[in-house]
């Protein structure tokens, strides 16, 4: 969070950071958070720095998706609303299902609107965790 403050602009909230069982394959726990940045880069040249980021603190991409990873940044929401690229989508797609995306996110911005359901995120958030006590 540190260095994104010094390389992208004004981090302006953090939530806290949270424990979350993987996603697929790989063996260890992650820790999660979420942060609100206020930038300048258009959304492209976000995620190309966000990779940067990435790949200088060690991932390396061999090709399978969701494989033990040192770090992995994604954009949920920006303040433009949609934004859709063969390389960046956002809303991030799979952010709705994410209680560990979730979680961190209404913790630092509870009331910002997805443009596409037009739901908070702490709505989508409670959302999620009827699903997830339906199931
Ligand atoms: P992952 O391995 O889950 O981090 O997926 C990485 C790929 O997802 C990258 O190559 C990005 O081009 C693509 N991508 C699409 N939408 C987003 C987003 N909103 N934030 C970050 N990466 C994204």
């Amino acid at each position: 969070m540190e260095l994104l403050h010094e390389t992208l602009g004004e981090v302006t909230a953090c939530s806290a950071i949270t424990a979350s069982a993987p996603v697929g394959p790989s063996q260890r726990q992650y820790a999660n958070a979420a942060l609100l940045l206020q930038s300048r880069l258009n959304p492209r040249s976000l995620l190309n720095v966000l990779q940067d980021t990435e790949a200088m603190l060690g991932r390396v991409r061999r090709g399978q998706r969701w494989q033990a990873r040192t770090l992995d940044l994604d954009i949920v929401l920006w303040s433009g609303g949609i934004f859709a690229a063969p390389e960046l989508i956002i809303p991030h797609p799979l952010y709705r299902e994410r209680s560990f995306v979730l979680g961190p996110a209404a913790q630092i911005a509870p009331l910002w609107r997805d443009p596409l359901t037009g739901l908070t995120i702490r709505q989508t958030a409670a959302r999620l965790s009827r699903w997830k006590r339906k199931a």
